[in-house]
């Protein structure tokens, strides 16, 4: 299984990187962000919940995105890997996550972090808003997104760093151009 992390603040382009590594790597999406608001839509008692901190800018408590990510794993076992995209946002939940992965016999290969620069993340964002139809795509929580990953996920990269599996790309340019690097720190991971 090859197991991997797409890093980055809100506006990295995770999400666009992400549909290229599924197209191209055959890997299983996770993301949180998705998750929760298809729980949003579905009216759920778990979307309900979510709402509320996701209106705000906000992080839902690590209790609630690790169990999350526990029953995933738990139930999808049959997939060539994961790429996780929006978890983990905080060293709480990696450590979490590297426990789950040791009692599910698992591996991380690899944390890919996006880097872009808090200006264009804004502009970024502000224009997806326009189309996104999401509720946190405005500037008064664009805003606080972006101070919660200054204050509680950016840590996360040297959590990983510290386990020598953290790579950095560059985030602003080409689509293509990014996907090319990110390709290439796949493939130096990739053990068949
Ligand atoms: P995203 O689509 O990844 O930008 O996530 C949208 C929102 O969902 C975030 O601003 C948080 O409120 C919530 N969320 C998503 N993933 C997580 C996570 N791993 N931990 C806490 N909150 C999360």
């Amino acid at each position: 299984m090859f197991n991997i992390i797409l890093f980055g603040p809100p506006g990295s382009g995770k999400g666009t990187q992400s549909e290229w590594l599924i197209k191209n790597f055959g890997l299983t999406h996770i993301s949180t962000g998705d998750l929760l608001r298809s729980e949003i839509e579905a009216g759920s008692e778990m979307g309900i919940e979510a709402k509320k901190y996701i209106d705000q800018g906000q992080l839902l408590p690590d209790k609630v995105m690790i169990g999350m990510i526990e029953e995933l794993l738990r139930k999808n076992t049959n997939t060539k890997g994961y790429i996780f995209d929006g978890f983990p946002r905080t060293v709480a939940q990696a450590e979490g996550l590297d426990a789950l992965f040791q009692r599910l016999n698992m591996e991380l290969a690899v944390l890919i972090s996006l880097d872009v620069e808090e200006e264009e993340l804004k502009k970024r964002l502000i224009q997806r808003g326009k189309v996104s139809g999401r509720s946190d795509d405005n500037e008064v929580v664009i805003t606080q997104r972006i101070k919660e990953y200054l204050n509680k996920t950016k840590v996360v990269e040297s959590y990983y760093q510290d386990q020598g599996k953290l790579e950095k790309v560059n985030g602003i340019g080409a689509i293509e151009e990014i996907s090319n690097n990110i390709s290439e720190i796949v493939k130096k991971y990739h053990k068949e």
